[in-house]
């Protein structure tokens, strides 16, 4: 059986750069980070994680890296808010570290590329959600109500240690929405102006293995009624890390469309949280965009063994429990006007140029939970 058709012969034209990056990915390698912070050549380390992550980051520090650790921040904030990044700045400028280890989701990741903009230093990133920050250049940070993002190589990490045991204690609803976030990448990648036949490789891969691991993962939560599920959930953890690690992949190799610039903005006005925000979004944006693209649609459809892909999305979504809309996240309808009119006259026009009425159109679905295509 061939493949998903992912490239055809009129576009497939591509150049792409490759940097300097060690990725390990093995059960317990987190334990041995000592041997992975001397070969990037930190003597005068500072690690960053959110306060939900500061025992497991004590506990790598203590263990890994000796004497090399100068201090551990705990107070890392999803959105990178610019105050937090001027004060842990003024720390670092005081402590004086020449590297950065981030333990943690996209928010831990996120200040450690942000005091890498500032500071240029390595960093060594232990991934515990499905951010997929690790792998990308782009940086994040929130001021005034408005989330700025950029691309730096400055702020790529240099080392990923994947670690899949620090994810079986990932709650089943951060793992489902932080997996459609992960999802969310390889989609965008796959219609992007600067889509290639490899990022599209790596993001059909990416939806696939994410749906299969999230679809295991919501069926043991279910089955165990709620209680924890470790042993069982072995194999999705792992395929859930991997698909993670090719959607960043995916994204740092194009550009971002509509749905991050939703996103990005919704975070910024409202502080909506990033992960649920991609969730309740992802299908609504999709459906509207990929009908312009018939190789992502293509790739979509083939990658979740649904027929048609924004309706596979809706069901995926559904599958996995996740049923919160913008109304839940406290938005109102002129708060839905606002974003249309922060996000609609700078929008991607790939793969289709989405007017003012229509970005509204998309956000008014996402807030009643009902398909755009219902109208
Ligand atoms: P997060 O990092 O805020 O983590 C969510 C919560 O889960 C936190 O409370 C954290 O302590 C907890 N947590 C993390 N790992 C855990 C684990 N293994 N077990 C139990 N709890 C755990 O959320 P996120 O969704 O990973 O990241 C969101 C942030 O990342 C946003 O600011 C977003 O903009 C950014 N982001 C950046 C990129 C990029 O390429 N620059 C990509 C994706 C997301």
């Amino acid at each position: 059986m061939p493949g998903p058709l992912i490239a055809d012969a009129s576009t497939d034209a591509f150049a792409y750069s490759l940097r300097q990056l060690r990725v390990v990915f093995r059960e317990a390698a987190a334990d041995d980070i000592g041997t992975e912070l001397e070969r990037m050549g930190g003597v005068r380390t500072l690690v960053v994680c959110t306060p939900g992550r500061a025992q497991t980051a004590q506990r790598i520090a203590a263990g890994a890296a000796g004497d090399r650790i100068i201090a551990v921040f705990d107070g890392a904030r999803e959105h990178v808010p610019a105050d937090l990044v001027d004060s842990v700045t003024r720390l670092v400028a005081r402590e004086r570290p020449d590297s950065l280890i981030a333990v943690g989701g996209g928010s831990a990741i996120g200040l450690a590329k942000a005091l890498a903009l500032h500071a240029p230093m390595p960093i060594l990133a232990v991934p515990t959600t499905y951010s997929g920050s690790e792998m990308t250049r782009v940086w994040g940070m929130t001021a005034d109500g408005r989330k700025n993002t950029g691309r730096d190589e400055r702020v790529a990490p240099r080392v990923i240690v994947y670690d899949p045991l620090l994810t079986y204690d990932l709650p089943a609803g951060t793992s489902v929405t932080s997996g459609m976030n992960a999802i969310a990448h390889a989609v965008e990648a796959l219609y992007a102006p600067d889509a290639n036949p490899v990022a599209s490789l790596l993001a059909a891969g990416a939806i696939e293995r994410l749906a299969r691991a999230l679809r295991a993962l919501a069926d043991l939560h279910r089955e165990s009624a709620g209680a924890a599920v470790r042993g069982e959930a072995t194999h999705a953890r792992h395929e859930a890390l991997l698909g993670a690690h090719l959607a960043g992949r995916a994204l740092d190799m194009t550009s971002m469309g509509l749905h991050h610039k939703l996103c990005h903005a919704l975070g910024g006005m409202f502080d909506a949280p990033h992960a649920l925000t991609h969730a309740i979004l992802l299908p609504c944006v999709a459906s509207f965009l990929l009908p312009a693209s018939p190789l992502a649609t293509k790739a979509v459809s083939e990658a979740l063994g649904e027929g048609d892909a924004g309706a596979g999305l809706f069901a995926l979504r559904a599958n996995l429990g996740i049923h919160a809309t913008l109304r839940d996240l406290g938005l109102d309808g002129a708060d839905l006007d606002a974003v249309a009119a922060a996000v609609a006259p700078a929008a991607p026009e790939h793969p289709r140029k989405p007017s003012t009425a229509d970005v509204r159109a998309i956000l008014e679905a996402a807030w009643r939970g009902r398909d755009p295509s219902d109208d």
